[in-house]
């Protein structure tokens, strides 16, 4: 089940330490076609349907280039999530895992992210597929898809820095 605000057995909830504000500022608003969290897909995908970025003044000009990327990554503020959990139980059967061993909503910052695949630009709006979030989400961040964006700005020392590589060995192994 989708979670509204209940806890569920054998998940902690925190008392979260005073805010320090970082000021992040929403820079549009996101348009879905899901008004409930019970309907909206657990991850979007790139052939799901097509949503509205809706980008403000005076962000607008920002997007001069975006049209240049098949793919873009998207930072959205997930607003009705809480933010106390620590341990969670997503399957709601008793087993519980740490949120960020997690994509859950549920996080100290309800910060989402999806690559979406751009359709079209039309002035301040994006056309999108791929997304998973309530119709009305604040938007935070547009990037280019990581793998499809080369530095502009010369490199720097550190991009030359490499060590060994040793794998993380996972926890269950
Ligand atoms: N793709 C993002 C990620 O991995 O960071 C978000 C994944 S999260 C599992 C997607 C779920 O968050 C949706 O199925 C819905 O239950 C919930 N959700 C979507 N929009 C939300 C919002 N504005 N506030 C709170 N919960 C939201």
């Amino acid at each position: 089940m989708v979670r509204l605000n209940e806890i569920r057995e054998n998940e902690v909830a925190i008392t979260p330490p005073e805010t320090a504000d970082a000021h992040i500022v929403f820079i549009g608003r996101i348009s879905t076609p899901w008004t409930s969290r019970m309907e909206t897909p657990r991850q979007g995908r790139p052939d799901g349907p097509v949503c509205t970025i809706e980008v403000f003044e005076p962000w607008v000009q920002a997007l001069k280039g975006t049209e240049r990327f098949e793919r873009l990554e998207v930072l959205y503020w997930l607003h009705q999530s809480r933010r106390d959990l620590v341990l969670q139980s997503p399957a709601s059967n008793g087993e519980v895992h740490g949120t960020f061993s997690l994509r859950s909503p549920v996080r100290p910052n309800p910060i989402g992210t999806s690559i979406v695949v751009l359709e079209k630009i039309e002035g301040n709006r994006l056309f999108v597929r791929g997304l998973d979030c309530l119709d009305g989400t604040p938007l935070i961040d547009l990037k280019p898809e990581r793998s499809l964006f080369k530095p502009i700005a010369p490199p720097q020392k550190g991009d030359f820095a490499t060590e060994p590589v040793r794998m993380c060995k996972k926890i269950d192994e």
